[in-house]
């Protein structure tokens, strides 16, 4: 499954999660890692609130701009509703202070929208005994609490050790994941021939970090937004959400 996509390779939406599903009912060992922010999150609710609060407070007319799930930040919306960072420097940093503030804490968490069949299918794995984690460049002091709670929330499997937060803020998150699936992760419980891993990632910073240290960990890019610092360069199999048709 972990090859180049070509027309010949691709597989559809559909088939690659159906084909986990499958893998891991087959396979006990399973394990499926997956990324928060831009993978099981939608987090444009979040910035849209912090958006829409700032306007409250100093600018009105900024309640009309609309944050997509696409967009990295605000930077992105603001552009395309004809702001011009050049023009007004310093509402651009106040907004940015401002968001900063918000956007990485416990209480906005709760604004995030799971993608479309994400539940059912964190929740089908859980069923079919694959060992499920989160790992987040989340923190723990500043949104340890609100994970676990918005996690509960949304009736994702939890259970004792499941979820990873860094330890601090300052610490890069590509830096955490590949820490964690070094040094934490006991890889060596976990050899690829009977006890295969599966990253779920929106980052190609992340995700080519990670390929490039165990190319045999499966990675599922969700294509949803980035950071936009790096293009992926290592295979993986592209989704936009987590929806199956026969959840229906
Ligand atoms: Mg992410």
């Amino acid at each position: 499954m972990n090859q180049p996509q070509d027309p010949g390779l691709k597989q559809t939406l559909k088939q690659s999660l159906k084909t986990i599903l499958t893998m891991a009912a087959e396979n006990p060992r399973t394990v499926c890692v997956f990324d928060l922010d831009s993978t099981l999150f939608n987090v444009s609710p979040r910035t849209q609130q912090i958006l829409h609060e700032f306007a409250e407070l100093h600018k009105p007319e900024l309640k009309k701009v609309e944050i997509l799930h696409t967009d990295w930040g605000l930077k992105e919306a603001l552009v395309r509703a004809g702001y011009k960072f050049d023009e007004s420097p310093e509402l651009h940093k106040t907004l940015r202070d401002f968001w900063v503030d918000r956007f990485f804490t416990n209480t906005y968490l709760h604004y995030d929208i799971p993608y479309r069949g994400a539940v059912p299918y964190v929740q089908r794995l859980h069923e079919t005994g694959c060992e499920i984690h989160y790992l987040t460049g989340r923190d723990v002091a500043r949104m340890g609490v609100g994970t676990l709670e918005v996690l509960q929330k949304w009736g994702f499997p939890i259970r004792e050790g499941c979820l990873h937060l860094k330890p601090h803020r300052s610490m890069d998150d590509h830096v955490f994941k590949i820490d964690w699936v070094v040094d934490r992760f006991p890889i060596s419980q976990y050899p690829p021939e009977t006890s295969p891993v599966y990253f779920f990632e929106n980052e190609p910073v992340n995700i080519n970090a990670l390929g490039k240290i165990r190319p045999d960990i499966h990675i599922i890019q969700l294509d949803t937004t980035h950071s936009r610092q790096e293009d992926v360069n290592v295979p993986v199999i592209k989704v936009s959400n987590f929806y199956i048709e026969e959840d229906k």
